[in-house]
Order: C-alpha cells, then sequence, then structure tokens
C-alpha cells in the first residue's frame, strides 16, 4: 500500500564546519558558493596572482559584495562551527548536563574564597570587591577557538590554571608572607580539560562569521593563485554571549602536555587523564 513507507521529515544533518580539516571545506566550498566565486573569478586570480590577505581584501573584485554573499551562503550551509574550549573544571560533567554556561562569577567567587580560606579574608573579599565591575561586564562571555593544537601550544593557561577570571582574582591576591605566588595555587584544583563543541552557527556573533568567511576566502585565494601566505595556521576564534546547551558538547579529553606561556613556555606535565566522565 501506498505510503506505508512514509517517513516523517527529519532534522536536516547537521554541517559542522571544522577549522582543522581544511582540505574537506576547501571541497566543500562549490557546493554553496559556485555562484560568487565563479570559475571566471579563479582564472582570473590565477593569472593576476596577488596575494590573498584575509584582512585586507582588495585582492578580490567588488569585494564587500563577494564577502556579504559569501557570508551568507557559508553560514546556511553550516549548521554548527567546532570549537574547542580549555578549561580545568572541578566537575567535567557539569558541562554535559548543563553545556556551557558562560562566566558565573559568583561561582567562582565563592570558589575563590574556598581556596583561599588561609589568607586573610579582608583581603580576599577586597579582590573580590576590585572585580565586581568587570565581572558584570564580561558576564557570559565563552571563548572557544578552532583548533584544539592551537589551545595546547598557544593558550595552555587556560588549562593549566583555569578560568582567567580566577587567575586575574589571584593575582591580584598578590603573594603570601611565604612567597608564594597565590596564582600558581590553582593547579592544584579541577582536571585540565579540553572540550570539543559544536556551535549552533546562530549563536555564533555575525562579525565573528564574517571573520570566518574571511579567512576561509583568503585560504580559496592562495589555492587559486597557488600563492601561499607566508603565515601560520591561526584558527578562527569564537566568543559567544549565550549559553551553548549540553547537546552541543560532542566530546572532551585531557591533554597530557600542555605548553606553559606563564613558565616560559615549557611543556607541563598533566598527570590527570581521566575525569568522573570518561574513566
Ligand atoms: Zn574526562
Amino acid at each position: 500500500m501506498q505510503g506505508s513507507n512514509f517517513k516523517q521529515p527529519t532534522e536536516p544533518a547537521h554541517k559542522i564546519f571544522d577549522w582543522r580539516k581544511r582540505r574537506s571545506w576547501l571541497a566543500c566550498i562549490r557546493h554553496y558558493a559556485g555562484h560568487v566565486l565563479t570559475t571566471e573569478l579563479r582564472q582570473h586570480l590565477a593569472q593576476e596572482r596577488p596575494e590573498c590577505w584575509s584582512d585586507n581584501l582588495s585582492w578580490l573584485p567588488d569585494s564587500s559584495y563577494i564577502l556579504a554573499e559569501f557570508t551568507g551562503s557559508l553560514t546556511g550551509y553550516y549548521t554548527h562551527f567546532k570549537g574547542f574550549h580549555g578549561c580545568r573544571p572541578m566537575s567535567v560533567s557539569s558541562y554535559y548536563e548543563h553545556g556551557l554556561l558562560g562566566q558565573k562569577s559568583d561561582l567562582l567567587c565563592d570558589l575563590f574564597r574556598q581556596i583561599f580560606s588561609d589568607v586573610p579574608k579582608e583581603d580576599v573579599e577586597n579582590v573580590i570587591m576590585r572585580f565586581a565591575d568587570r565581572s558584570n561586564s564580561e558576564r557570559g562571555a565563552m571563548w572557544l577557538v578552532g583548533s584544539d593544537t592551537f589551545l595546547v601550544e598557544q593558550c595552555g593557561h587556560y588549562l593549566i590554571q583555569g578560568s582567567e577570571y580566577l587567575m586575574a582574582l589571584a593575582a591580584h591576591l598578590g603573594r603570601s608572607p611565604s612567597g608564594e605566588d597565590y596564582r600558581f595555587r590553582l593547579r592544584q584544583y579541577g582536571i585540565p580539560t579540553i572540550l570539543e563543541v559544536d556551535i549552533p552557527v546562530k549563536l555564533v556573533p555575525g562579525a565573528q562569521q564574517v571573520e570566518v568567511a574571511k579567512m576561509i576566502l583568503s585560504e580559496w585565494g592562495q589555492l587559486a593563485t597557488r600563492r601561499a601566505l607566508p603565515f601560520g595556521d591561526t584558527p578562527p576564534c569564537y566568543v559567544v554571549r549565550q549559553d551553548i546547551p549540553p547537546e552541543c558538547v560532542h566530546d572532551h579529553y585531557h591533554p597530557e602536555r600542555i605548553i606553559d606561556p606563564h613558565r616560559g613556555h615549557r611543556p607541563y606535565v598533566n598527570a590527570l587523564l581521566s575525569c568522573e566522565v570518561c574513566c
């Protein structure tokens, strides 16, 4: 009988933009942006061979039109941007239960009081007071980057010492009478963790979507001109100011070696390689 095999329409498949998979996303461009990045344009670039910068698109004819069209097509094609978040949480499972909730400064202040309970209370409260305004302005900002390798090699302090807010509080608390640098005490709490998060494109602010588009255009242009620019692989950065729901947390791990920017970029060896979720 007709209709017996009828299936309910399903959600459109997730299409995830993963900066680490350059070959894959370069190959996909023709599926969504063939109408702006045309064969004629590619031939023109192959002939002229301009330097295809991401922060100066003057190498593209009618660049503002192409950028706007390309950004629209990119964010229409991909449903998620993959981002990595470095942290040193007390509980990894809370990310799977509640998602990424931005900077909860009240909770962080409580944790700060707990960690420094041996320091005179007045000093601890003074530091918290001085940061009250800052916590309001930064509330809810969540920082993710398009490559986990970049996090481990360039931004290891988030994994080694945790929240930048806690680090700033500890730095202002200074040193103990015996000379202990209070920042380093944060290394005794929590577990160095990289969260792999598939961020819904609509949670990524428009200006950052445009930045990603420029970076892809630059890579596409360098391929078309066969003229690679002499700069390393810097991944896109996503600053999300809304809660990211738990179903977006795709995976996590605990890296063994992390470059420590606060100790002369020496490797930090992490002995905590499993948590209550992955053990
Ligand atoms: Zn784990």
